[in-house]
């Protein structure tokens, strides 16, 4: 019997401290929708979709083959798309999350992995099927982001959760 195939996104987590200030702020002002959990805060690198398990080793071997660099992603614009997703993102995107994305995303294309080819729009979903932005001072958070990971999507009985099948470090930039 086949084993059935995996849902795959590279993204970069949330570490559970801020997740935890994030958490806090949603709930003390009028976020309406659906919340996303703690535990799945997150930033997207790169989509994969419904893919064999078997490409999980080869995924993982192009991810060990980057260099990416730690950054700090300063969260300062709070904003809400058309399609209901209310999320945080930055108002400048730090070169080290761009090249990062980047050599991911020409790696996967190499490797003959289908990606979406809409501009990188780096986010944090706070919520989805929001129907409004909420009334309230936009905050800011800084994220420092020292790791990105491997996950398959899972839908569970609490709804859709992520499992890491692999974590890699940013790497700090060398002293000077
Ligand atoms: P759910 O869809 O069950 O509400 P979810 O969106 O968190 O939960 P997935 O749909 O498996 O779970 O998506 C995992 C990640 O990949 C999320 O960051 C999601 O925004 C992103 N993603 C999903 N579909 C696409 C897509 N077609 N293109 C780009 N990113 C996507
Ligand atoms: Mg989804």
């Amino acid at each position: 019997m086949s084993t059935p195939p995996l849902r795959l996104f590279f993204a970069i987590p949330c570490c559970p401290q801020l997740a935890h200030e994030i958490v806090d702020w949603r709930a003390q002002n009028p976020v309406e929708g659906k919340p996303v959990a703690p535990e799945n805060l997150h930033l997207t690198l790169a989509f994969l979709g419904s893919q064999p398990r078997g490409q999980v080793e080869a995924l993982a071997a192009l991810a060990a083959s980057l260099t990416p660099r730690t950054f700090i992603l300063h969260l300062d614009r709070l904003a809400r798309w058309k399609n209901g997703l209310l999320h945080l993102a930055p108002s400048q995107v730090p070169p080290a999350l761009a090249d990062l994305e980047r050599s991911l995303r020409e790696q996967l294309l190499i490797s003959g992995f289908n990606l979406e080819t809409r501009h990188f729009k780096p986010h944090l979903t706070l919520a989805r099927h929001c129907p409004r932005l909420p009334s309230t001072p936009t905050p800011t958070f800084d994220w420092p982001a020292t790791e990105f990971a491997l996950y398959a999507s899972e839908n569970t009985a609490k709804g859709t959760r992520y499992h890491a099948l692999g974590h890699w470090p940013l790497r700090p930039p060398a002293p000077a």
